[in-house]
């Protein structure tokens, strides 16, 4: 391997979606010297696929406060950066149509209040004020809302981050796939693209479902899950507003900047791999507390060698290998439910659909910081299908701490020391989940 004649950077982040580049731009910000390495294009993957909501409610309460420190970045973000993202702060209306539904709203919202969320619940009477277009006779009891949340378009953000980087003298590669951290004297030294060494006092893996075959170079082992998901998209209707993100049982709804309804559907699917028999047993938990979220698709090496997409792809989002084709029968069932909430809308048609692929983990929250014994590595990973609201913020405290500072937000819940539970030290873990007894 030859070593790259550039000088050694301060900081290499590999992955150029929302987390990556927010933290490219915010280290140049800070006057490091940034190389951003991406093997497609920015936000081609998680970043540039995803439904846009930018939402604080009903987040896992480890993860709250970056999720709440995000929207004070947000709400500031397109000044910053003199770049749109359709950023709007529309509020986020999660419909509770069943009491064991409004049970649960009613525990998270007493307890985001010790948080300082503006967190409320709405009657019946106040969801019809709030989202109008929905349909009175679908059922609703209740609802909660939490104003401050807000949405953004997706791909438009994570290229203003890309944009801003580059302007502030990050230096980046698109198109090759970084194959190793390297490792020199006890600590991070760089990483491998093709055949050449980058060096760099520390290396950010922002890489998405990319992350855990990446961290089993320096022996770690990521117990990533991969689920698939689809989003569809109706054509614009910008004359009628639905002003807040709305989620029914089974969809996500959000309206774009064009005035599409973009529409997701609760719960994906993931392929039967060897990971997925060696990660069972830590994944179990998460299965029994909602069966729903994902589901093995047996068919899928069949499906991919003779399906073809039913719709174009959009225009906007670059094909990559991981993001593959939109499940027809999940649109259908999303269509089912929209067009149930928001009779009024039920003319208008699909004009798009699409996949994108989540990098999960067994509790369903992200891996944010440094590792213990590998000094110069920094993760920030895993936000299992909600990273695009708080990534910004995860990107910029992996600036603070790449440039040497403490977080400003407590990252102890999310260390990636929490995954195999050892206190103080980290150590890989075997494929069965438990720690080894050393590297
Ligand atoms: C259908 C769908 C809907 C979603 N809806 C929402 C939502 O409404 N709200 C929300 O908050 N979140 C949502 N999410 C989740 C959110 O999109 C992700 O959590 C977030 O985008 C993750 O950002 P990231 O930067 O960590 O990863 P990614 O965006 O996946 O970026 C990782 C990048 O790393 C690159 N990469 C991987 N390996 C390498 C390598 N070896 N070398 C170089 N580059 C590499 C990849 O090409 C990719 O571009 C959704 C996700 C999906 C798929």
């Amino acid at each position: 391997m030859r070593r790259n004649s550039s000088p050694r950077w301060d900081l290499i982040v590999v992955g150029g979606g929302i987390v990556g580049c927010s933290a490219a731009y915010h280290a140049a910000r800070q006057g490091q010297r940034v190389l951003l390495l991406e093997r497609e294009t920015p936000g081609a993957a998680q970043s540039g696929r995803n439904l846009g909501f930018v939402r604080q409610q009903n987040r896992d309460f480890r993860e709250l406060p970056l999720a709440m420190a995000s929207i004070e970045l947000w709400k500031g973000i397109e000044a910053e950066l003199g770049r749109k993202m359709g950023w709007f702060q529309g509020g986020n209306v999660a419909l509770a149509v069943d009491e064991a539904t409004e049970a649960s709203q009613a525990e998270w919202q007493a307890r985001a209040r010790d948080y300082g969320l503006d967190t409320r619940i709405l009657s019946a009477s106040e969801v019809a004020d709030k989202v109008p277009l929905l349909s009175q006779g679908a059922g609703v009891r209740s609802a909660m809302y939490t104003a401050s949340d807000g949405r953004a378009e997706p791909g438009r953000a994570t290229r203003a981050f890309f944009e801003a980087a580059v302007e502030r003298g990050a230096s980046v590669s698109l198109g090759a796939a970084v194959s190793a951290i390297e490792t020199s004297a006890g600590r991070v030294s760089g990483v491998r693209l093709g055949d050449l060494m980058h060096e760099a006092t520390a290396v950010l893996c922002a890489a998405g479902a990319g992350s855990r075959r990446l961290l089993r170079s320096v022996g770690i082992d990521l117990p990533q899950e991969l689920i698939r998901a689809t989003v569809a998209r109706t054509s614009p209707s910008p004359e009628q507003s639905v002003d807040p993100c709305v989620s029914a049982p089974l969809t996500g709804i959000r309206q774009d900047s064009r005035g599409s309804m973009v529409i997701s559907v609760a719960g994906g699917e993931y392929d039967l791999r060897l990971d997925s028999w060696r990660y069972m047993r830590l994944y179990a938990q998460a299965r029994k507390d909602n069966p729903d979220a994902a589901r093995v698709n047996f068919l899928a090496p069949l499906q991919r060698l003779y399906r073809r997409p039913h719709v174009p792809p959009l225009a906007d989002i670059p094909p990559t290998r991981d993001n593959v084709w939109p499940e027809p029968r999940r649109v259908a069932q999303a269509l089912v439910e929209f067009r149930q909430y928001f009779p009024a809308l039920a003319d208008l048609p699909i004009e798009a659909s699409w996949a994108g692929v989540i990098d999960t983990l067994p509790d369903m929250v992200p891996v944010l910081g440094g590792v213990e014994d590998l000094p110069g590595l920094l993760i920030a990973t895993g936000f299992s299908g909600h990273g695009f609201g708080p990534g910004p913020m995860a990107g910029k405290i992996m600036a603070e701490l790449a440039g040497g500072r403490s977080s400003s937000i407590d990252l102890t819940e999310l260390s990636p020391m929490r995954l195999n539970h050892v206190q103080g030290q980290f150590r890989p873990m075997t494929d069965a989940g438990v720690p080894k007894r050393s590297r």
